[in-house]
C-alpha cells in the first residue's frame, strides 16, 4: 500500500517535471506516474503492471503501482485518490468497472493531472485524456471469423450448435469483443445456419460477472444439462468465448460432461494465458486472440512520455472510443490469432514464455 505524502501535486500537473514528491526511490526530479490495475487474480494484468512497471522506470519515471485486491471497486477508487493526493503527474488506469472512476477522477481533472485509460475505457468522466488498448473489435471480429471458417459457415449444409459466452458486463471491451464476434455470427443465425439452442443470445445473458472463470463454468454447466449437451447428446459444434478466462470455465464444465480433446467444440478465447496454451496444444481449445502485453506497455509508455513533456502522443483511432463525455483519442495495437500451429513462434520464439511455461 502506498505511503500517503501530502506533498502536493502543485496543480503544475504533467510538464512540471515532477517533484519526486515521496517514495524516496526516485531520481531526483523523475515525475511519478500511478498505475492501477484491476486485480492480480488474472495472470495478464500482473504482466500489465510488471511490464509497465519497468518500461516507465526504464524511461526515468518512478512508478506507484497499484493492484485493486481482486477486481475490488472501493479499493481501486481510494488508490486512485491515493495517487492523485501523492503527487502523481500521470495516471494509467485498467478499470475493473469502467463506469465507476466518475467522482475519483475529478481529482485529476482538478489538478490537471492526465489520465490514461489502458485496455479498458473510463466511461463518463472527461478526465480521460487518451485511450491506450488493442483493437477490440477486431480481437471479437477474429474470434467470429475463426468459428465461421472451422464450421465452413459459407458451403457447409449445417445447421450447427453453437451457445456464447462473453465477459464482465460493466467492462466497455464486452461491446466490442461480443459486438464484433456477433456481426459475423448473427447473418448465419438468422438464416438458420447457425442454432443457439439454449436460446441464450443476448449479451447479458451471456456476461460473466468479473470474467470469472467459475462461473462462467457454472452458466455452462447448466447449459449443458438444460439442452442436454455430451459426447453421446446433443451435438455442441462451438462456443464462442470472448476470453481465455472465461473459456477455461467452459472447458472446465464441457470436461465434467465428457468431452475430451478428440470431441471437444470449436472454442474460442484471448490473451493466450499459461493453462489456456496448454490446452491449445493438447486440443481442448481450439484458438486464442494474443494481446501482448509488452507491446501496449511500450506503446502506454511513449504516451506518458509525450504527455508529460508536453507534446502530442501518437494516435492512431480518432473515432470508436466515445466514454459518454465525447470521443477519446486512441492508440489501437494489433491482436494475433494463435492456434496450436503458431503458438510456437509467437509466443515462445518472441520470448514472451518459455516451453516450459506452457509444456
Ligand atoms: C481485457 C481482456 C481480459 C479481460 C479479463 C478485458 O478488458 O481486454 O484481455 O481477458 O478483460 O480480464
Amino acid at each position: 500500500t502506498m505511503a500517503l505524502s501530502m506533498t502536493a501535486c502543485g496543480g503544475g500537473g504533467a510538464s512540471d517535471g515532477g517533484e519526486a514528491a515521496d517514495g524516496g526511490e526516485a531520481a531526483e526530479g523523475a515525475a511519478k506516474i500511478g498505475v492501477s490495475m484491476p486485480t492480480q487474480s488474472l495472470q495478464r494484468w500482473n504482466q500489465d503492471g510488471t511490464n509497465m512497471k519497468e518500461q516507465l522506470e526504464a524511461a526515468g519515471y518512478t512508478v506507484d503501482l497499484q493492484y485493486a485486491g481482486d477486481n475490488d471497486i472501493p479499493t481501486q477508487v481510494s488508490q486512485i485518490e491515493n495517487m492523485i493526493a501523492g503527487g502523481c503527474d500521470a495516471l494509467v488506469i485498467a478499470a475493473i468497472d469502467g463506469s465507476a472512476l466518475t467522482e475519483a477522477l475529478k481529482g485529476a481533472s482538478e489538478n490537471n493531472i492526465p489520465v490514461i485509460s489502458y485496455d479498458r475505457l473510463i466511461m463518463n468522466s472527461d478526465a480521460v485524456s487518451y485511450y491506450a488498448t488493442f483493437d477490440n473489435y477486431k480481437v471479437g471480429q477474429m474470434q467470429g471469423e475463426y468459428i465461421r471458417d472451422a464450421l465452413d459457415l459459407d458451403n457447409a449444409a449445417g445447421p450447427f450448435n453453437i451457445e456464447l459466452t462473453t465477459g464482465a458486463p460493466d467492462d466497455n471491451n464486452v461491446n466490442f469483443f461480443f459486438g464484433g464476434a456477433m456481426d459475423v455470427l448473427q447473418p448465419y443465425i438468422d438464416s438458420g445456419k447457425l442454432v443457439v439452442p439454449s436460446g441464450q443470445t443476448e449479451k447479458a445473458q451471456c456476461a460473466t460477472a468479473n470474467w470469472s472463470t467459475e462461473e462462467a463454468q457454472k452458466r455452462f454447466e447448466n447449459i449443458i444439462t438444460s439442452v442436454g449437451y455430451g459426447p453421446d447428446g446433443v451435438k455442441l459444434d462451438a462456443v464462442l468465448c470472448s476470453n481465455d478466462s472465461t473459456s477455461y470455465g467452459v472447458q472446465n464444465a464441457l470436461q465434467a460432461a465428457g468431452y475430451t480433446a478428440d470431441n471437444m467444440p470449436i472454442i474460442t478465447g484471448q490473451d493466450c494465458d499459461k493453462p489456456n496454451v496448454k490446452n491449445l496444444v493438447s486440443g481442448l481449445q481450439s484458438m486464442s486472440v494474443f494481446k501482448d502485453t509488452r507491446t501496449l506497455a511500450d506503446a502506454t509508455v511513449k504516451m506518458v512520455d509525450a504527455i508529460v513533456k508536453g507534446t502530442e502522443p501518437e494516435i492512431n483511432d480518432t473515432e470508436t472510443y466515445d466514454n459518454g463525455t465525447g470521443i477519446i483519442p486512441s492508440y489501437l495495437c494489433d491482436p494475433v490469432i494463435v492456434t496450436k500451429d503458431n503458438y510456437e513462434e509467437i509466443l515462445i520464439d518472441s520470448g514472451y514464455y518459455t516451453a516450459e511455461d506452457v509444456a
